[in-house]
């Protein structure tokens, strides 16, 4: 006998599985099912890519799924985005940094992704959703006449055939992109940027790079707390990533536009090692010999989509609908922004209040967003080894996230489209400023001999995102408020 169900989401890792806990707790008579290929125990450390969040994430999943106290329990909080720029060839101390000196009032996390998702599933099971793990969705029916839909999976490697019958069905099987394939929907945008990522066993410090002795630089972040930051190391066409993780172990990553590191200079363990002993030898020297837990890379990562919402009651969220650069993890800001969306045209359908506008609405909002992000960033890729220029580019881009996209996730009152568009408006000509103003950078880096520098910048003793953080970076808002707070910005 099939299984029936309100909503059947495909693919359980964090889309599916925060999408479902959201639901259980903002719809509770509505009956969830979650199907995953694998099975739990998954992995600690070397499990999935996608560790940092931004505070937007972070409220969602602390606030919206109310996960603030296991999150403090089990993951770590993030001392902010931290960037080492300049001459990677010279003494670590005198690169140029750009980050926090303290841990900020709004919390974001860096997660072990095999922890939070074993522990998703467990919570999620708790709440009554049917988690079907170990189960391989092999194709979706689409019901044309209102009916339910159908997804038929297979249980194990030789089980039989069985099937799910769902009015709503969410596809959040990743990069699978079970729906976006099957509809001929996918589009692939962006540059040729891939990237390779592995966890390394224990601590990597950043702060090992530089002696002790160099009391200064070590002082002038607050315990010495460098360590539990997302770090980046820049340089001209990459960045390379080094997140702690809960489990005791790091996270290294390297991202690069190919048109300037072709992917086989560090496409496998060994080139990879290579090539950080050439672009980035302090840090090479000192995981040398390191246990390496896993290696993974994928290539050319962008995908886009020409839809991902349905008022025929199918959505698509996390990477199976889009998936913008991960310069400065947006993705699980599109993951929540995303199912908050969904939670939402499931409610007003259950409502009978579901329109084709606000469908479209929500559709439009998440491939706008996803395509400007991945623009923005990619155009960067040249300039990331210029200090001055990044770091005014990243000013600006922090400025514009906690103006525009954040404010989305901490208020639930821009789901309604006319609120929404009230707030649009008045954030007026913003589209082609941001477009003059990446424009800006692009020939200031082209142009820049990269010689200015600076030692050290906190950003949040620069006063206009101190400002914009204490400001929009809370929920609860009214629309009036918020159409205020976008005039002041
Ligand atoms: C280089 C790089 C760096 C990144 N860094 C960050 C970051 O710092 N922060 C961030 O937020 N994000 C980051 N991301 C993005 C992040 O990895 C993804 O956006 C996120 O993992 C997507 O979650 P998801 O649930 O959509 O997909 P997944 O986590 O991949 O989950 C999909 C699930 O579907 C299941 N599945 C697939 N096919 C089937 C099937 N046929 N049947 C049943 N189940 C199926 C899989 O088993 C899996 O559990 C990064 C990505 C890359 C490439």
């Amino acid at each position: 006998m099939p299984i029936e169900v309100d909503v059947a989401i495909c693919g359980g890792g964090l889309a599916g599985l925060t999408l479902a806990r959201q639901l259980k707790l903002q719809l509770p008579q509505v009956s969830v099912a979650v199907l995953d290929k694998l099975q739990r125990p998954l992995p600690q450390a070397a499990f999935k890519v996608g560790e940092a969040v931004t505070e937007a994430a972070a409220y969602y999943l602390a606030e919206t799924l109310q996960l603030r106290d296991y999150l403090a329990r089990a993951h770590c909080y993030k001392l902010g985005f931290r960037f080492f720029f300049g001459d990677a060839q010279g003494p670590f101390h005198e690169r140029p940094e750009f980050g926090l000196s303290k841990f900020p009032a709004v919390s974001s996390y860096t997660l072990d992704r095999g922890i939070l998702e074993n522990d998703l599933r467990q919570f999620n099971e708790e709440a009554g959703v049917v988690m079907l793990e170990g189960c391989a969705v092999e194709g979706v029916e689409l019901s044309k006449d209102g009916g339910r839909h159908q997804v038929h999976y297979r249980r194990g490697k030789v089980g039989e055939d069985e099937s799910v019958q769902a009015r709503w069905v969410v596809d959040a099987t990743g990069r699978r992109r079970l729906l976006q394939g099957h509809l001929g929907m996918s589009r692939s945008p962006g540059k040729n940027c891939s990237a390779v990522w592995f966890r390394l066993k224990g601590r990597v410090d950043v702060c090992d790079l530089v002696p002790r002795e160099m009391s200064r630089w070590h002082d002038r972040v607050a315990d010495d707390n460098r360590y539990y930051s997302v770090n980046h190391l820049m340089g001209r066409g990459y960045w390379v990533w080094i997140i702690p993780l809960s489990s005791g172990h790091t996270s290294v990553g390297i991202v690069a536009l190919e048109d300037i590191h072709p992917f086989a200079g560090f496409n496998t363990r060994q080139q990879s090692m290579r090539w950080l002993e050439r672009h980035e030898p302090a840090l090479s020297a000192y995981i040398a010999g390191r246990e390496v837990l896993d290696f993974r890379c994928m290539r050319r990562y962008s995908r886009s989509s020409r839809k991902v919402f349905s008022a025929d009651r199918w959505a698509c969220v996390g990477d199976a609908a889009v998936f913008a650069d991960p310069f400065y993890a947006p993705a699980a800001d599109l993951i929540a922004l995303g199912n908050l969306f969904t939670a939402e045209m499931i409610r007003l359908d259950l409502d009978g209040k579901l329109t084709e506008a606000t469908v479209r609405h929500y559709d439009q909002s998440v491939l706008s967003l996803n395509d400007m992000l991945t623009r923005n960033i990619q155009v960067a890729y040249p300039l990331m080894g210029n200090a001055v220029v990044m770091a005014s580019k990243v000013i600006w881009d922090t400025a514009a996230g906690w103006s525009l996209l954040s404010p989305q996730i901490f208020n639930s009152v821009l789901l309604d489209p006319e609120n929404s568009k009230r707030v649009r408006r008045a954030k007026g000509s913003y589209f082609f400023l941001t477009l003059r103003m990446q424009e800006l950078f692009t020939q200031w880096g082209a142009r820049s001999l990269g010689r200015a520098s600076f030692e050290f910048v906190d950003f949040l003793q620069i006063p206009l995102l101190l400002d914009l953080r204490k400001r929009n970076l809370r929920g609860g808002k009214t629309v009036e408020e918020l159409v205020e707070d976008h005039r002041e910005s």
